[in-house]
Order: structure tokens, then sequence, then C-alpha cells
């Protein structure tokens, strides 16, 4: 059905799709997810509140088991390296001082600190504040991004813009910290679309995040260039793994190495080779796609994106 009042966050439509599913545990409203079919975005109705955010990932913990955690971690390290490659082969201009939005337990500034960056670190949660200072010797704030100051050779979002309550006004603040030629890194999902790529119980599961928004490469670049930006590079992502255990496998090593879900005995053989093929260099973590247009995989599936701040604004 349609809501004449309510419109699509990124390209303003009001053909939506309401209610696709409803998103339960995370929020104190158990949010609908609204599908815009003019630019394929998913967003939550009634978006949580900025409060309601803020808190969410200032007390965020998940209980997993030790080994679980250490696939966890594994798979943070090996998604940071490729991302820090990613950057740097896309970009040739200097990164003396980087800025991370939602920074972890710091994994990814890490290695621009190990590569001599002035690394700073913006962290709601306290458990990964104190993890980044002690694994890396990181500091972070808690502040709210938009009272971030200072001034930027790039700005690093890691699976972060689909988690803000507004992510315009993260980009516009964005615009305003980043040097002359300065860079903006963003890795967001790759959500799927049904009939075409999933069926729609997959979807119901898939949507069963804390993310306010579920991006499309499209969509994020629409958001991106109203914003004002210019985008430089943009690209799809999934794992690598250097075989084909056939699709439903696939999805759930995918599963395993993303949310720390207990792989089966038949699916162990198959993360245990990626993750020592990784370990020992024989092949990369991710695979940059020739197309965007590749169906959705469930493989990790990401958008990757670089961005600079364009001459004309077209901010509404
Ligand atoms: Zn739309």
């Amino acid at each position: 059905m349609a809501n004449q009042k309510i419109q699509c966050y990124v390209c303003g439509s009001p053909n939506l799709m309401i209610p696709i599913s409803r998103v339960w545990r995370n929020w104190m409203h158990n949010p609908q997810v609204a599908f815009c079919h003019n630019c394929s975005l998913y967003f939550l109705l009634p978006k949580p509140t900025e409060w309601e955010i803020r808190d969410h990932y200032q007390h965020y913990s998940r209980s997993l088991s030790r080994p679980q955690k250490g696939l966890k971690q594994l798979f943070r390290k090996y998604r940071s390296i490729s991302q820090y490659e990613y950057i740097k082969s896309r970009n040739t201009s200097k990164q003396n001082s980087v800025l991370e939005v939602g920074t972890g337990e710091g994994t990814l500034l890490g290695i621009y600190l190990h590569h001599g960056s002035s690394v700073f670190g913006v962290e709601l949660n306290s458990h990964a504040r104190k993890r980044s200072l002690i694994k890396y010797g990181i500091p972070t704030s808690n502040q709210t991004y938009s009272t971030v100051d200072g001034s930027y050779d790039i700005v690093l979002m890691s699976h972060i813009l689909e988690h803000f309550h507004c992510p315009r006004e993260a980009l516009r603040h964005t615009a305003e910290i980043l040097n002359p030629d300065g860079l903006l890194f963003i890795e967001v999902p790759h959500s799927p679309i049904i009939p075409e790529e999933c069926s729609r119980e997959e979807l119901e599961k898939y949507l069963q995040t804390d993310h306010i928004y579920n991006f499309r490469p499209d969509n994020l670049r629409m958001l991106v260039e109203q914003e004002g930006y210019e985008v430089i590079a943009l690209d799809r992502a999934f794992y690598n793994i250097p075989f084909s255990p056939g699709q439903l496998t696939r999805k759930k090593i995918g599963q395993a190495l993303l949310q720390g879900t207990p792989p089966k005995p038949g699916e162990l053989l198959f993360i245990g080779t990626y993750m020592l093929g990784n370990l020992l260099r024989l092949h990369r973590p991710f695979r940059i796609l020739q197309s965007l247009d590749i169906p959705w995989q469930g493989q990790g599936d990401s958008i990757r994106m670089l961005a600079r701040v364009g001459n004309s604004s077209q901010c509404f």
C-alpha cells in the first residue's frame, strides 16, 4: 500500500511499499521497514530517535563464545586490510590526518596509524573505546559526530552511514571538516531486492538488524551527490571464497563470518580454507566485482565508495 504523506529519505518518492517487514528487538517501538520502488532504499518507519540510537550503541554488546569472537575479529581484520588497500589503490593524495567515524576496536584506524598517519576516532561504545586504546593505543571520543572539529585528509565510514538517524547531516558535517581535496570513504552493506535476488523470507531475516537504512549503489550515489560530493569510485565487493560450494553454503559462510553465527560441521571446512588462505596470503579476503549490477549473493555483499566535496553543492 502507498502512503501519500511518507516520502523516501533519498529520492523523495511517495511510491513506497509499507510495511515490507518489521524489525524486532533492536528498538523500543519495533519499527516497520519501508521500501522505495523508485530508488530501492529500505528505511525504518518511524525512525528511532537520535537519543535512542545513541543509547543503543553506548550499551551495545553481544554475548559471543570465544571462537565466535575470534572469528569475528579475524574477519574484521581482513576487511580492514581490504578497505585500506582499496582506498590506497584509488587515491594517491596524502592521507596524513585520518578520522574514522564508528571506530569499533580500531582495526582500520590501526592500519593507518601503522603507516604513519595521525589518527582520530569517534566511537560511542565504551567497551570498543577501551579495546582500541589497549590494542592500538588509539584514544577515541564518544562525542556526537556533529561536534567533531579539526581538518582531515580522509574520513572513514565503514558500515556506519546506515546507522545514522540522519545520514545527510553526517555527510554535511564531513564536508565541513575535510581538507580541500580530502576524501570520504564509505562502505555499507549492499541489500537485496525481492523477488529477483532473494525470497521474502530471506529478506525478512536480512532486515533484522539495527540499520536505520539499507542501501544499494544507485541510492547511495544519489544521496552523496545530493549533498554536493563528487563520486570518484563506486564498487561492490564480497568475500573472495576461492571455490564454489553452492549458493546456500556461500550464504551460510557469509552469516558465520559477518555475524559470528556458529557454522555447521559441513561449512567449517570452507570457512577454515578461507581463513587459512587469508592467513597465508594465498588470496585476498574480498573481491571487487566487475559490475554493480551483479545480483546480490548473500556472502558479505557490500558497497564501497570514495567521494570528495565537489565544486558546486546540490544540497536541498
Ligand atoms: Zn527512493
